[in-house]
């Protein structure tokens, strides 16, 4: 399958574009961008190749390049098994290892929905209704194909990060930043809770419970699905 018949039928299942441009906000935070397969320079693909192989993971799962402006450089996934990468974000071997692996453990999240959902309820998170978020505060928030089936979840009942765009008046994709909505009175914190900070310290990707645990199973090195459902059940 092509790559772009590849993001066509994601979008026929996540519609993640479609709900970007209908967002005033996430559609000018993307307006410059080009949404589109791409190609790599013979050594970027050497090294993207290289880094491929040292996942096992990966070998049940598709990576596709995008144009380096596409959703700001960030890597992310779509639908059912695609790693979509800007071709600005290959970087050093490390950093492509943490960042696929991260990437690849999203896919996992799409796989075995019931399986991190429960994860997640047993961290101490819980799944909120769109409703229940005031629409000022839900309509601020940056779209994140990673986490948009289920985008809201409080910690310990009603604390429940957001990742807000700065500024509305210009609004970038590494323009936001993370404020904690409190469901018991509609105040927003600009700090976590400490009970937060005691189980995950002071995390990249605060917003939701998928990019915390991506980030830490990528540090971990997590990169089989058994290593992955292993880590899950341990919770
Ligand atoms: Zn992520």
């Amino acid at each position: 399958m092509s790559a772009s018949r590849a993001l066509e039928e994601a979008e026929s299942i996540d519609g993640y574009r479609a709900a970007c441009n209908a967002s005033v906000l996430n559609a000018a935070a993307r307006e410059k961008q080009v949404y589109a397969p791409h190609f790599l320079k013979r050594a970027e693909l050497v090294k993207l190749n290289d880094a491929m192989r040292k996942i096992p993971i990966l070998s049940t799962m598709d990576v596709i390049i995008l144009h380096a402006s596409a959703d700001n450089g960030f890597p992310h996934t779509r639908p059912n098994s695609l790693i979509c990468m800007p071709s600005s974000s290959i970087g050093y071997e490390a950093a492509l290892i943490n960042t696929l692996t991260h990437e690849a453990v999203h896919i996992h999240q799409r796989r075995n929905v019931e399986l991190w959902s429960s994860a997640c309820r047993k961290e101490g998170w819980t799944p909120i209704p769109k409703a229940r978020i005031p629409t000022e505060f839900a309509d601020r928030c940056r779209l994140n194909p990673d986490t948009m089936a289920t985008p809201f979840w409080a910690w310990e009942s009603y604390n429940v990060p957001l990742p807000l765009f700065v500024r509305e008046d210009y609004p970038t994709l590494d323009g936001v930043s993370i404020k904690w909505l409190d469901l018991r009175n509609g105040a927003l914190f600009g700090e976590p809770p400490p009970s937060f900070g005691a189980r995950y310290g002071n995390p990249p990707q605060s917003e939701h419970p998928y990019e915390l645990l991506a980030v830490e199973y990528a540090t971990a090195e997590l990169q089989t699905d058994d290593a992955i459902i292993r880590k899950l059940q341990s919770i």
